[in-house]
């Protein structure tokens, strides 16, 4: 008899452990409580601009070739991904530039600019950067660690590496000029880790770049969510949109299976979980002793900041500007600290600033270009924010200081512009403290130490996305399919 599944949530991870779960012939029912998928990679569509919500930077995309390989199909007839050059461009408020590209000797002239000492040093972070690659991305990115002993086996290879380390740390003895210091550390901050504090490990992000590439999706982002949510009902699998999970039915030790909005009970053989891990185990399992206690242990512990975000649309073009910018404020240790620790709104920010249309014009009508900005601000838990009533304020601040030193006229050829704040993410995505990205990639949160990919107690409960490993990002929870399907597949063939 064929076995079947449940997968709620449809994010990059939940979608990518749909299409393993297909492909390798268990009847696979994904149930995604909003109206599209793509969950943290919704988009946004206002008058003819497209506005995707999350993931920009699209990395090592074998990982996703290699969902549409499992049944002999390629992702170039479902989605086309268009190379992007320079990967980002970093702006500092004291004039200095730099195009991060992929491009050895374009990258030395660049760095020798600011310390010709720091070229050498460069090359002693890249060389480390592989190393932390090979290991913790290429070798052990797509296992579960569901035991400690798998933990320990891993052991020798972190202290080699020095794992104990923060990523800031390590950047720091390579390279000694300041903008440098920042360029090569502030990846962390992409899958919600500060470089202060998050383990060298994730030095990786700079090396898993440089070797697949950066990449963005012709249509945006989320032409990309609809390749593989089309790919998942190709292979027979059934995708249920608007259709939230309010519990998981668990007996003893068995999930039997999960109660839909309007009352319903659906039998499932095993159930996994791409919903945050705290709403699950605290809302979903909320009637089963295992879910209260893992919810009380999960909430003390640490949660990656929120963001704001700020999306927008010009009735005119900015060609000069590139498709990734960084903009970094004034401070740069102490704005983190802030960020991580601090119980307020910061006076100062950094941005992220996406501007797809200088690749592809398609994501806004003609003449016209969409944006984002993006701002790392605490979760809820560190600063209760009213966001209802500071947010517009926000994003005022946000479009008065592009508008003024990056966009200029910003404000007088505005079409558009939407928010999403802290809150939106609790409210729109069960984010646990508003969290953009899960647990804080730490060392003491890492692998074994992260929610598992299987429960320790419930056999058929199981878990991807950002809050298992080995963590956010799209290729991080596309790696934490991989490792739940494995789990899944065996258990379900027993
Ligand atoms: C603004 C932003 C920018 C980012 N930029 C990048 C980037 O450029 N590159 C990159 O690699 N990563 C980026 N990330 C990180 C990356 O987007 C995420 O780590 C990743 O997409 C998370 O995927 P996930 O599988 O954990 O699921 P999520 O995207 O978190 O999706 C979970 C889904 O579960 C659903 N759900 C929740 N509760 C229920 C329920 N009870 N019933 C049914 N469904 C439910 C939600 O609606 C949601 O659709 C970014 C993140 C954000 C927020």
């Amino acid at each position: 008899m064929s076995r079947r599944a449940a997968v709620i949530g449809a994010g990059f991870g939940g979608l990518a452990l749909g299409i393993r779960l297909q492909s390798a012939g268990i009847e696979t029912t994904i149930l995604e409580a909003r109206d599209k998928p793509g969950g943290r990679a919704y988009v946004w569509e206002d008058q003819g601009f497209t506005f995707d919500a999350g993931p920009t930077v699209i990395t090592d995309p074998a990982c996703l070739e290699e969902l549409f390989a499992l049944s002999g199909r390629r992702l170039a007839d479902y989605a086309t991904l268009a190379p992007v050059s320079p990967f980002y461009r970093l702006l500092w408020e004291d004039g200095v530039s730099f195009d991060y590209v992929n491009d050895q000797a374009e990258l030395d002239r660049q760095i020798a600019a600011l310390n010709p000492a720091d070229v050498e040093g460069y090359r002693r972070f890249l060389t480390f950067s592989e190393a932390v690659y090979a290991e913790g991305y290429r070798r052990l990115g797509h296992v579960p660690f569901q035991k400690l002993t798998d933990m320990l086996a891993a052991g020798p290879e972190l202290i080699r590496l020095q794992a104990w380390r923060s990523v800031y740390d390590k950047v720091a003895a390579c390279v000694r000029e300041d903008h440098l210091r920042q360029a090569l550390s502030f990846h962390t901050l992409l899958v919600g880790g500060s470089p202060f504090a998050a383990s060298s490990i994730y030095a990786l992000i700079h090396a898993l770049e440089r070797d697949g590439g950066v990449w963005f999706p012709r249509g945006g982002t989320h032409a990309l969510v609809r390749a593989l949510a089309q790919l998942f009902q190709d292979l027979g699998g059934r995708l249920r949109l608007a259709d939230p999970v309010r519990r998981i039915v668990a007996e003893g030790e068995r999930v039997t299976g999960v109660v839909h909005a309007d009352g319903a009970f659906e039998a499932f053989d095993a159930v996994a979980s791409n919903a945050d891990i705290v709403h699950t185990y605290g809302a979903l399992l909320e009637g089963h002793p295992r879910g209260r206690r893992v919810a009380r242990r999960l909430k003390r512990r640490r949660f990656s900041p929120s963001l704001f975000l700020v999306y927008f649309g010009l009735r005119r073009e900015h060609p000069q500007l590139a498709h990734h910018t960084i903009c970094f404020g004034p401070r740069y240790r102490g704005l983190i600290d802030e960020i991580y620790r601090g119980g307020a709104l910061a006076e100062d920010f950094s941005l992220y600033l996406h501007a797809p249309s200088v690749d592809d014009p398609t994501v806004a009508p003609p003449g016209c270009s969409a944006y984002y900005a993006l701002s790392p601000v605490p979760h809820l838990g560190v600063a209760d924010i009213d966001w209802d009533a500071e947010g517009p304020r926000y994003r005022d601040r946000i479009l008065d200081y592009l508008d003024a030193r990056y966009i200029p006229g910003l404000r007088a050829n505005l079409v558009t512009s939407r928010i999403f704040t802290p809150k939106d993410f609790e409210r729109q995505l069960n984010a646990w403290q508003g969290s953009a990205f899960s647990l804080e990639p730490v060392l003491t949160q890492s692998a074994w130490f992260r929610t598992h990919n299987r429960d320790d107690v419930i056999g058929n409960l199981y878990f991807v996305g950002a809050g298992t490993h080995p963590g956010a990002g799209v290729p991080g929870v596309v790696g934490s399919a991989k490792a739940t399907a494995g789990l899944m597949l065996k258990d379900l063939a027993s």
